[in-house]
């Protein structure tokens, strides 16, 4: 008997995370009104730097990602008048749950289902409205930390986690890292090797179809680095070097001319 009622339980979660899959789905990406979405600053290396660093993050610079998402939404045939925002949240005390690198297909379940209770309640408190799309970025002094864990933005649950680093200098490309991990939430897939971080040719390619095809100048946002020549690739310093490719146009369901 309390075998059964567990099991229904459980199926009756897995059912609404499901239903609430699928409407996140096509709420976020049917592009016919404004796509809220939030970032949220967290003290990972609790010091002066990284204090000193949120203290002064400037809502301006925040909303660069705002500019360039709407500028490539409209090249790609998004004819509302602004399709994201993107606002600078007051800062979030609590760290967000860490996964285990281990912990299987249950244990990544359950660490998402934490994180969707996380979300909701640093989001809570801020004492702000509720974005769509939540990106947590924990900054971290670049003089005690020299690489950050990988950053990720899941679909499901419509939330990211940052790892940023505290510099003035790192704002541009922490703002590339931000909008990589939003369009993960929307359903973008990564264009670049894992093991080599080489972009993907055509499709991790910003100018695919360039005479010589090196040097590239330009970074397609998913492929996260363009290539000098086949074995030299670079991590781009602000949205100037930067654009959205057609096959991720197609992944977040942009209409594109
Ligand atoms: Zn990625």
């Amino acid at each position: 008997m309390w075998r059964k009622v567990r099991i229904a339980i459980l199926l009756l979660i897995l059912g609404i995370a499901a239903y609430s899959n699928w409407y996140d789905r096509l709420s976020t990406t049917d592009w016919d009104e404004t796509l809220y979405i939030g970032v949220l600053p967290i003290d990972d290396s609790g010091n002066e730097v990284t204090r000193g660093y949120i203290e002064r993050l400037d809502a301006e610079k925040v909303r660069d990602i705002e500019r360039f998402l709407n500028s490539e939404a409209r090249r790609h045939g998004v004819t509302i008048d602004r399709p994201v925002r993107v606002e600078l949240y007051p800062e979030v005390m609590e760290k967000p749950p860490e996964r285990a690198s281990d912990s299987g297909m249950l244990g990544n379940m359950w660490w998402s289902l934490k994180m969707r209770f996380y979300a909701r309640r640093a989001v809570q408190s801020t004492g702000r409205p509720a974005p769509q799309i939540r990106i947590f970025v924990r900054y971290h002094d670049p003089t005690f930390t020299r690489t950050v864990p990988h950053s990720v933005g899941m679909q499901k649950g419509l939330v990211g986690v940052v790892h940023a680093f505290a510099d003035r200098s790192m704002t541009g490309t922490n703002n590339v890292v931000i909008a990589h991990e939003i369009l993960h939430t929307l359903g973008a897939t990564d264009k670049y090797d894992p093991e080599t971080l080489a972009p993907l040719f055509p499709i991790g390619y910003a100018e695919p179809e360039r005479e010589p095809l090196y040097p590239q100048l330009l970074t397609e946002l998913m492929a996260g680095r363009h290539a000098i020549d086949s074995r030299t690739f670079e991590v781009p310093s602000s949205f100037d070097d930067v654009l959205i490719g057609a096959a991720t146009a197609i992944e977040i369901r942009w209409p594109s001319p």
